[in-house]
């Protein structure tokens, strides 16, 4: 998993709002709100918020 989004390299800390695509792209929140169809711009992977660390996996 990615420590930051690979739109705009804003750093994303474990527990911080962020979202993955399902090829592991990683993105920021703000740069999710501008994709249309909460696709992934790289591959077109479908979008999920990543489980923060009350979500142990
Ligand atoms: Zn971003
Ligand atoms: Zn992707």
């Amino acid at each position: 998993m990615r420590p930051a989004c690979e739109s705009c390299d804003r750093a994303l800390p474990a527990g911080g709002e962020a979202f993955i695509c399902s090829y592991e792209c990683t993105w920021c929140a703000s740069c999710v709100a501008g994709f249309t169809d909460a696709a992934c711009p790289n591959c077109g992977g479908d979008l999920q918020r990543r489980p923060t660390r009350s979500m142990r996996a």
